[in-house]
This record gives structure tokens, sequence and C-alpha cells, in this order.
């Protein structure tokens, strides 16, 4: 995960990245709004981190900049809380904002909780010979239009959307179902859905090239599709 932290103000933007560096996040660093778009054109960022006063380009005009192109999650720094209103009152397309003077380790829960938010936003899914479209809840493959339950869909969704990831049934289970529902749904389910699931979009169900078994842990999605 890559952030572009956007501060003209030295320190806060060092001990910024310096905050997310430890939380296991690759940083760039930018001391105004032009060099910030100037990055912002040549690398590819997961999150931006946008001061509001800024030199040269500020951060209103550097996020409608962005908007224009992107949805790239952004977080606002803002001194004042007028600058607050004014930010929401100019839908200047922020995800989120943090006010001057902030802890860092509330910066940096602020941002992998948006992280989190914009994971979970229901963008399609196209891997293989597959498209997982969640807005739809259909699955196709090859142009071919497959059959889903909602509980099947959203298994295969939630394993698609975090190739590599182990996901045991209990997690599985957690996220394919309402949580309206009445727990008292076993293990075998699950695998009894997998099975499901592998016979519409594998060639072979006993070599299967999308979800793989983990075996003693639960379901992974491949990485090498
Ligand atoms: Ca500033």
């Amino acid at each position: 995960m890559k952030i572009l932290v956007v501060e003209d103000e030295d320190t806060i933007r060092e001990v910024v990245a310096a905050y997310l560096n430890q939380a296991g996040f690759t940083t760039m660093e930018a001391e105004d709004g032009e060099k910030a778009l100037e990055l912002l054109d040549k690398n590819s960022f997961d999150l931006i981190v946008l001061d509001l006063n800024l030199p040269k380009v500020d951060g209103i005009e550097v996020c409608k900049t962005v908007r224009k192109t992107s949805k790239i999650p952004i977080i606002m720094l803002t001194a004042r809380v007028e600058e607050i209103d004014e930010l929401i009152g100019l839908e200047s397309g922020a995800d989120d904002y943090v006010k001057k003077p902030f802890k860092p380790s509330v910066l940096v829960a602020r941002i992998k909780a948006l992280l989190r938010r914009t994971k979970s936003s229901e963008e399609k899914i196209k891997v293989g010979e597959l498209i997982i479209d969640p807005e739809k809840m259909k699955i196709k493959k090859n142009e071919d239009s497959l059959e889903f339950t909602t509980t099947q869909f959203n298994i295969l969704y939630t394993l698609a959307k975090e190739p590599g990831k182990v996901f045991t049934r209990d997690k599985l289970l957690d996220s394919a179902y309402d949580s309206s529902l009445p727990p008292d749904i076993l293990d075998r389910t699950i695998d009894a859905h997998i099975k499901a699931i592998r016979k519409k979009i594998e060639e072979n169900t006993r070599k299967p090239k999308y979800i793989l078994t983990v075996i003693g842990k639960g379901y992974k999605f491949s990485e090498e599709v």
C-alpha cells in the first residue's frame, strides 16, 4: 500500500510519513500542491493525505483535480474548524478529514479505516475468465452468465477480493451471511457451497484454479489466475 503525504510543514510531513512507514505503508512526500500533482501523475497510490493550506496549488484544488480522474481515497488535514465546514460545503471530494493538531496514531487509524471502507466498496473484479460484478450480483465466465445464490456469490466475492488471503470457514460464514441470520450454519455448509461454486467456475473441480483449499485452515483465491 502506497500513500502520498502532502504537507508543507516539514515536521508534520516527516512525522506522518514515519508513522505510516512503521505501520507498514510505503510513502512518498510532497511539500506543495504542484509537486503532489506531479507525483500523482507519475505514480499510483492507494491513498492521499492532503493538507488543506498548501503553497502553489492548495489542497482543495489538488483534491478537485484528482477527482476528475480518480476515486482514490483522500484524507484532508485542516487546522481550523471553519475549514472543515468549507471543505464539506465545497464538496471537494475528500473522503475524510483530520483536524490539526492530531496524534499521528489517530491519523494512521483513520487511514486504515478509510482503506477498509474503500476496499469493501463494490468494484467489479475481473480475474481469469471470470467477471464478478457485486452491483448486479452477477458472475460471468467467458461472457456467459452463471447462476449464483446470494450466499455463493458472497463467498466467491469475499475470496476474490483478496487473492492469496486464507479465509477460515468461520470468516467466510461471517462475510457470506447476513448477520441477522441465525449462526447455526456448520463448517460443512461452507464446504458444500465451495463445491457448488467450483462446479460453476472451474474446468476441473479436482484441480481447481480459482478457489484453492488450504488444508487445516480454509480456502483462498489463487493469486496466479
Ligand atoms: Ca499547510
